[in-house]
């Protein structure tokens, strides 16, 4: 079963897409892996994406897509994919669905998991990392009170920087930086679902309730 699941940052993708895999036996092909396997192979493709990225410069769709088919005519692929993070516009989308012509395979289901804004604004915000431990944890749940050790290692301080605390929020998590990326999901992505629906099936998958609730209806939609 071939599959891509596309969400907005903070829905859940990643807990999502661990599980469709251990359901399904599918590989788990998400770009960043792409990349780094590319680069790391040595291969013609792979110094393409290491020159574009010494230089700070986006991967362009020209060089994505060689990278996609290339990744997915791999012995592993054929016994179905989970892709994650491809295609991310509608001009991409269009790119890939000849792709998959061009190398005789199909997308068996569209996963589209979303949740309100709101929702999302409110899960993420909470979040933050422990420096001691690494822990990303949400501390909503904790009430008022300043939490000054992490509940998992107990650290206070930043074990590297004694007098700055374990606990910190990463950039990504600061609701700006949310908004603007939920908005990039909505602009961009979303198109790129709309146009595979025009040749494969899409689910639209409430990411609201817990990950156990989520997993049920993903299970549910792809039978
Ligand atoms: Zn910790």
């Amino acid at each position: 079963m071939n599959v891509v699941i596309m969400g907005p940052p903070g829905v859940g993708k990643g807990t999502q897409s661990h599980g469709i895999v251990n359901m399904k036996g599918t590989v788990h092909i998400s770009t960043g892996d792409i990349l780094r396997m590319a680069i790391r192979s040595g291969s013609e493709l792979g110094l393409k994406v290491q020159t574009v990225m010494n230089a700070g410069d986006l991967v362009s769709d020209e060089l994505m897509m060689d990278l996609v088919r290339d990744r997915l005519s791999q012995d592993d692929a054929k016994k179905g994919w989970l892709l994650d993070g491809f295609p991310r516009t509608a001009v991409q989308a269009g790119g890939f669905i000849s792709l998959l012509d061009e190398i005789g395979q199909k997308v068996d289901a569209v996963l589209v998991l979303n949740a309100p804004a709101e929702e999302i604004v409110r899960r993420l915000e909470g979040r933050v990392t422990c420096r001691a431990c690494n822990e990303v944890m949400n501390l909503k749940g904790f009430g008022p009170v300043e939490v000054k050790f992490c509940p998992f290692c107990g650290s206070a301080e930043d074990p590297q920087r004694p007098g700055k605390s374990a606990l910190y929020q990463r950039a990504d998590d600061k609701e700006e930086t949310i908004r603007h990326r939920l908005t990039v999901f909505r602009k961009k992505t979303l198109p790129a679902a709309w146009a595979l629906e025009e040749r494969y099936p899409l689910c639209e998958i409430d990411g609201l309730g817990t990950p156990e609730q989520v997993a049920a209806r993903i299970a549910a939609a792809l039978g």
